[in-house]
């Protein structure tokens, strides 16, 4: 018997001794892992209220060398479904998963994604790099979609009671990113051609590039794992004033000295903060991904309108 059905059996009895008014007033709920907090608010999005779903990456952390927890192997353990991106983005998920002893089911939520290859503008920093598709596929909505869809076939197939519920919130969500797609490339034809030109630390926005047709270069290749070295920063910095680049960006995730040493040293501004890898917190500009990216929108345009 699995953890879900004790959960239901045990509210069933609660029921039956008049303890509980009724069965789904019961934490009966699906309980899904997510490994970032980007694809737990979609998790969310998909399974409303049949679904509890927490991050084991909270906001404003960097998911890419990230070290679980004893506690993280405990909520593995315990979840009914586990939520991970692939393409390699979470480096620690597998170890995670196999240590925890779950017999989870676990969704790839960029299965099927047509992938673009890491920045190779620059040199690779060891065998890790270069050769790597891109993880970063939430940057194009168009994936964003490919993402609730999965989500919404991995939660059906987990919880078949509640499939048409998954679909319907799978659909609402999906006009609303439908939205936002039009929005992002609306905002981005005010911006002159010339000038969709963007230094952020690590190099995050390849789909969103790839979508819209703005440029980003970045120090640090497709993943945070190894620092930019002298050569990488010289490089930008040559970059930024060849290409007349107005504006370097600090995402949430990294340490901002190093966007404002090149943009002291080549005189770019620093635009706003941006959010690539992980949500904001409650209170902040981007606590789920229609925010996320309508607050890089503002920054973007602000920066280079
Ligand atoms: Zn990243």
């Amino acid at each position: 018997m699995d953890a879900r059905m004790c959960r239901r059996i045990a509210a069933a009895v609660l029921v039956l001794l008049g303890l509980m008014p009724s069965v789904a007033a019961a934490e009966t709920r699906l309980k899904a892992v997510a490994t970032f907090s980007i694809l737990a608010d979609l998790v969310a999005q998909v399974g409303g209220e049949q679904v509890s779903v927490t991050s084991l990456v909270g906001p404003d952390a960097d998911a890419h060398g990230y070290s679980p927890t004893p506690g993280d192997a405990r909520r593995v353990a315990e979840a009914d479904l586990v939520v991970v991106n692939g393409l390699g983005f979470e480096g620690w998920i597998e170890r995670l998963i196999k240590a925890s002893g779950t017999k989870a089911p676990v969704i790839v939520a960029s299965k099927g994604v047509k992938t673009i290859a890491g920045n190779h503008d620059h040199d690779d920093h060891g065998p890790d790099h270069g050769d790597h598709a891109d993880p970063h596929a939430w940057q194009n909505v168009a994936n964003a979609k490919l993402y609730v869809a999965n989500i919404r076939d991995g939660l059906s197939a987990a919880d078949p009671a509640h499939a048409a519920l998954y679909a319907a919130n799978a659909s609402a969500y999906i006009q609303k990113l439908d939205a936002l797609d039009a929005e992002i490339r609306a905002t981005l034809q005010t911006i002159p051609a010339e000038r969709r030109r963007i230094i952020t630390t690590h190099d995050s926005f390849g789909y969103f590039s790839d979508a819209y047709g703005m440029r980003f270069l970045a120090p640090q290749g497709i993943s945070t794992d190894s620092e930019a070295g002298p050569k990488d920063v010289a490089r930008i910095i040559r970059q930024i004033r060849r290409d007349k680049v107005p504006a370097v960006f600090v995402e949430s995730i990294a340490d901002p000295r190093l966007m404002q040493q090149i943009a002291r040293e080549s005189g770019a501004k620093v635009g706003g903060r941006i959010y690539s890898d992980a949500l904001s917190g409650p209170g902040g500009p981007a606590p789920g991904y229609l925010e996320m990216m309508r607050s890089n929108l503002q920054a973007f345009r602000e920066a280079l309108g």
